[in-house]
């Protein structure tokens, strides 16, 4: 499970108060890049990787090779049309010199970018299609410009460049086709797997599959032929073969520089990839939880189920990533307490894990992320997501530093004080949001996801119960725990915060969290309802405590709404409550229980505020999410030829994302077919 990212967003965003001076960066470098729409556009550093021994360095080498590897596959799960329409923007985009009209090209560029930092044309977080504002005629003449400059477009045997565009001109133009990627909240009668646009299902309804056993739940697409039931496997000699086999052949690649532990775990992978079996898979998870001290690591699969409207589903993503020594010994003073918190949870003792184990959380700086993971990133990952693996063998937590960090260097001032409701309030959000956002991060995946048990007759399969509601559900219970215990004097005592301070700090970061209720409505610009998991569970816990104590109160000055938190005190009295109650529902599996609460606070809003919100960010040009430009690797070979050794791998950092975003699709473009 991941927790996505957001500027300004309490329990999501924020760095500790003080850098590693080993990673101490150069003052003037850029963070903010560029503003496309409402997206900030942000370089991402990884300035512990030059210190790397040449081992490690060549094992990120391949293991980022693998990552690119995968990249389409993402783009082709989100949308059937996803690459096909890559590659005619691409196509244009890249013909800069053809004699383009400048406002058509300015057009084109802008769609290209906010198609690639949301790897296709939904957005990615109110899952709503964006469309080309240019007309259809004006695009044609800059394809056709593109073409006589040398151009080549994805054309099907015997198609003309008219003919491919006027296919996709519905993809491209019209709001109405297609217009959801993830669509959990239907309007009534309609199905959730029909009305969502995604490429993880092909004219599948949930009825269709009442009765019908998946053999390969998480890596298949699901296709009705013919009145048949079909899985096409994710796995070599299946869908996508030719991308998991380049990833297969870079993990091999790897092997020889990972220690025994990660060798062991990426043997395990490679089996998976090449059988798409269940059994292999769990033998994966097993061994890549097992992996706990590696300097260097990597996720790269099916893992995360966001995409999928049933919450089944896996969207492929690859990220890369070394250890950061200081900020992990942080950490790993939560996990090393892991049973006192688990005994301290304010729900039914039945609900409460024996013998915690295995919770091993590390503080990581990314070298990449690409498909569901880039280049819109979590902060925070903790996995895997198999619950029965969970409790018999315990998860891993990462904390990504790197992009902490970048989300608090690039935040502008004017997002704290326009919704702070004292200049109070402001100062305290600067002085501690990033220090209280990455404990409650750390928090949230290291104590939150890995808690509680769940009643034996669920077989350690909850989402099964919970079906669409499971991801908020959980999200909002990882929350909740990081919310609770933030005031307790526990994390004074092992050394997490100063006495001194922790009252502000709790009062800072209950102040955020409930400010972000309302500030995160800016994302959803369209409609009247929440679709992401993570924003659904952060509406419902304010909106909860807003109904149910009175910690919260709604105030308007000149026209402007504010959430002000007025009582901590009831704040965690009422977190406590809510969170005995969530851990019910996941522990009895109690849908109906988790259908109603997310229904009542989490997924409706008042549009009138919505609009009153997004007129005040528009004011100050604030961005609704951010998309990250990766460091860039080179291999310097022994020789200069491209088989010799590696002698050196070369960090670099684009600060272009376009530049960035067309040599990664150049490189992968053949493996696709
Ligand atoms: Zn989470």
């Amino acid at each position: 499970m991941s927790i996505i990212g957001s500027a300004a967003c309490a329990g999501s965003s924020g760095s500790g108060a003080s850098s590693p001076a080993a990673t101490a960066a150069p003052a003037e470098r850029k963070y903010l890049l560029e503003r496309v729409d409402d997206a900030a556009v942000v370089q991402l550093y990884a300035d512990g990787f030059a210190e790397l021994p040449l081992k490690e360095k060549t094992l990120v080498w391949h293991l980022y090779q693998a990552a690119l590897a995968g990249r389409d596959i993402f783009y082709d799960q989100r949308y059937a049309h996803g690459l096909e329409m890559r590659d005619v923007i691409e196509a244009i985009v890249r013909s800069k010199n053809a004699g383009i009209d400048p406002a058509t090209y300015a057009e084109v560029l802008k769609y290209t970018k906010l198609f690639w930092i949301n790897s296709g044309p939904f957005n990615n977080l109110t899952a709503r299609k964006f469309v080309l504002t240019t007309t259809p005629e004006a695009f044609a003449a800059a394809a056709h410009a593109a073409e006589k400059a040398g151009a080549r477009f994805p054309l099907k045997n015997g198609e003309t460049l008219d003919q491919l565009l006027a296919r996709l001109q519905p993809m491209f133009f019209d709001p109405n086709v297609d217009p959801m990627v993830t669509n959990k909240t239907p309007s009534a009668g309609q199905d959730i797997l029909a009305s969502s646009a995604n490429n993880l299902y092909v004219g599948v309804t949930m009825k269709d599959l009442e009765g019908f056993k998946e053999a390969y739940p998480l890596n298949s697409r699901v296709v009705k032929d013919k009145g048949r039931i079909v899985e096409e496997v994710y796995r070599v000699g299946g869908r996508y073969d030719g991308e998991i086999r380049a990833i297969v052949q870079h993990l091999e690649a790897a092997i020889p520089y990972a220690t025994e532990p990660m060798a062991n775990a990426l043997r395990a992978l490679v089996k998976f990839y090449k059988t798409g079996e269940t059994a292999d898979r769990e033998a994966y998870d097993i061994a890549w939880v097992q992996d706990k001290a590696s300097p260097v690591d990597t996720i790269n699969g099916f893992i995360e189920v966001y995409l999928d409207a049933r919450g089944i589903k896996g969207g492929w993503e690859g990220l890369v990533f070394y250890v950061n020594r200081e900020k992990t010994t942080e950490i790993q003073k939560l996990a090393q307490n892991a049973q006192w918190f688990e005994d301290h949870m304010p729900w039914d003792p039945k609900y409460r894990k024996q013998g915690v184990q295995g919770v091993t959380a590390n503080a990581i700086d990314v070298v990449l992320e690409t498909g569901d993971s880039g280049p819109v990133t979590p902060v925070g990952i903790n996995l895997p997501n198999d619950q029965a693996i969970r409790e018999h063998y315990g998860s891993k937590s990462v904390s990504l530093t790197n992009v902490n960090d970048a989300y608090d260097k690039s935040t502008l001032p004017e997002f704290r004080s326009e919704f702070s409701w004292t200049p109070e309030e402001a100062a305290r959000a600067t002085k501690w949001n990033a220090l209280a956002g990455d404990l409650t991060t750390n928090m949230h995946e290291v104590i939150g996801h890995a808690s509680g048990k769940v009643e034996e007759r669920l077989k350690g399969n909850p989402q099964a119960a919970i079906k669409e509601q499971f991801s908020a559900l959980e999200e909002a219970r990882a929350d909740l725990v990081a919310l609770y215990f933030l005031p307790d004097p526990k994390l004074v005592e092992i050394g997490l915060i100063a006495k001194a301070d922790q009252d502000e700090i709790v009062r800072a970061e209950y102040e955020a969290y409930t400010r972000n209720a309302l500030v995160q409505l800016r994302r959803v610009r369209q409609g009247t309802q929440i679709e992401e998991d993570h924003m659904r569970n952060r509406q419902m816990i304010v909106r909860w405590l807003m109904a149910n104590t009175k910690a919260i109160d709604v105030r308007s000055r000149d026209g402007k709404t504010f959430y002000v938190m007025t009582d901590p005190v009831a704040f965690r009295e009422g977190v406590g409550k809510l969170l005995a109650e969530v851990q019910r529902i996941k522990a009895e599996g109690d849908y109906s229980a988790a259908k109603q609460l997310f229904e009542t606070y989490g997924v409706h809003f008042d549009p009138k505020v919505r609009d009153e919100v997004v007129a005040r960010v528009d004011r100050l040009h604030l961005p609704s999410y951010t998309g990250f430009v990766m460091p860039r690797l080179e291999a310097v070979r022994e020789g200069g030829a491209p088989s010799g050794a590696i002698a050196d791998v070369k960090i670099s950092y684009p600060e272009d994302l376009s530049a960035q975003m067309l040599e990664f699709s150049a490189a992968t473009r053949d493996l696709r077919q």
